[in-house]
C-alpha cells in the first residue's frame, strides 16, 4: 500500500502547526501544502529526505482548501520540480496573490465587514495592521492552479482518492476520501480538538448577503457523518477514529453557541436599534483580542444568520451599520 507519512509544520498562529500529507507512489503527491517561512521549508525537505524524495520530486499537489496555513509553499513546490497543483475552483482565488491588489482586493472586503459590523476604530487599526504584516511576510508567491472536480477521483498507484466537496469552513473546501481503505483527508473541515471555525466570506458578501458559511458548513458535516470512515487524517492536530462522535458534538456545540446568541440578543432588549455585529460578539467571546474577535464575529454572523432564516431575529441597516434585535 502506498506509504503515507504525515509532516507536521510549525506555524505561528495559536494553533501552532499544521499537517501536510507525503504520499509516496509513482506521482509523488503532497496532501496540502503547509507554511510560507524558512521553518516551515526546513521542516518538509527533512521530512522528505527521511523518504529519500526531494522537493523537487514532488508532482503533484492536493490542496484542501486556500488558506495561507495550508497553500503556503505550493509556489516553492511548483518552482522547483513543475509540480501540477489542484484546488477547488471555488477556493482558487485565495490562492492569487497579487501583491499590488492585495489593498484593494483582500484588505478592502475586511473593512467593509468590520465597519458594518461596528468594531471601533482602535481595534479596526490593531487587526488591520496585524493583516498587512502576516500577509506581506507569509505571501506565498505566484503558481498555477488546476482545477479540482466535485466527486472526481485521483488515481494512485493502488488506491483512489475522492474529491468530496465541503463547503463551510471555505465555499471551495474539500475532502478527499479513500473509500476502499477508509482513510479521510480532512483539512480543516473536521478536527479532533478544535471546533473548525466556518469562516464569513467576505469576498461573495454585499450588504450582509451572500455565501452562508455555517448552514453550508453544518450540511457538510453531516455529510460526512454519513461516510463508512475509519481514520481522519486532519490539517491540525493527530489522526483520530470515531468521526461520528466528534462529529455529534461539533453539532451540539454549534447548536449550544446558537442559543447564547439568542439569549444575549434576549437580555437586551432596551438597546435602541438593537446590537451590532461587534457588541454581540464581544458578549459571547469577552476574551478575544485583535485577529480572533475577526474569527468571533465570524462565527457569530453565521448563527446570527441561521436565527434570522429562522424568523427568531431580525436585521436591518441602521446608517451604516447591520443590528439585530430579536423577534416578538
Ligand atoms: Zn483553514
Amino acid at each position: 500500500m502506498s506509504d503515507i507519512t504525515r509532516i507536521k509544520i510549525p506555524i505561528p498562529f495559536p494553533i501552532r502547526s499544521v499537517n501536510i500529507y507525503f504520499i509516496q507512489d509513482s506521482i509523488p503527491t503532497l496532501i496540502d501544502a503547509g507554511f510560507h517561512s524558512k521553518e516551515g521549508l526546513d521542516t518538509v525537505e527533512h521530512a522528505l529526505r527521511t523518504k529519500g524524495v526531494r522537493l523537487s520530486d514532488i508532482k503533484r499537489v492536493l490542496l484542501t482548501h486556500g488558506h495561507l496555513d495550508h497553500v503556503g509553499l505550493a509556489g516553492k513546490i511548483q518552482e522547483s520540480g513543475g509540480a501540477e497543483i489542484f484546488i477547488h475552483p471555488r477556493d482558487r482565488d485565495k490562492c492569487i496573490w497579487d501583491i499590488e491588489t492585495y489593498a484593494e482586493k483582500k484588505k478592502a472586503p475586511f473593512l467593509r465587514f468590520f465597519k458594518q459590523g461596528g468594531l471601533p476604530d482602535d481595534i479596526l487599526e490593531a487587526i488591520t495592521d496585524q493583516m498587512d504584516a502576516r500577509f506581506k511576510l507569509f505571501f506565498p508567491g505566484d503558481f498555477e492552479v488546476m482545477d479540482l472536480e466535485d466527486g472526481g477521483s485521483i488515481p494512485f498507484d493502488d488506491f483512489t482518492l475522492e474529491v468530496i466537496p465541503c463547503p463551510g469552513h471555505t465555499r471551495g473546501s474539500v475532502c478527499f476520501f479513500d473509500r476502499e481503505n477508509r482513510r479521510f483527508f480532512s483539512g480543516d473541515h473536521l478536527l479532533e480538538k478544535i471546533t473548525s471555525n466556518p469562516i464569513v466570506e467576505l469576498e461573495t458578501r454585499e450588504n450582509g448577503a451572500g455565501y452562508k458559511s455555517l448552514s453550508h458548513y453544518l450540511e457538510s458535516l453531516s455529510l460526512t457523518e454519513n461516510l463508512d470512515i475509519k481514520e481522519v487524517l486532519p490539517g491540525h492536530g493527530e489522526p483520530f477514529h470515531e468521526h461520528r462522535k466528534r462529529i455529534k458534538e461539533i453539532k451540539e456545540h454549534h447548536h449550544t453557541r446558537k442559543e447564547e446568541i439568542l439569549q444575549v440578543l434576549k437580555s437586551h432588549p432596551t438597546v435602541p436599534d438593537g446590537m451590532n455585529l461587534f457588541s454581540i460578539t464581544m458578549s459571547v467571546f469577552p476574551e478575544l483580542k485583535a485577529w480572533d474577535i475577526f474569527l468571533g464575529m465570524s462565527e457569530t454572523v453565521g448563527h446570527l444568520e441561521i436565527l434570522e432564516e429562522k424568523g427568531l431575529i431580525t436585521s436591518r441597516m441602521v446608517h451604516d451599520q447591520r443590528v439585530y434585535q430579536p423577534e416578538n
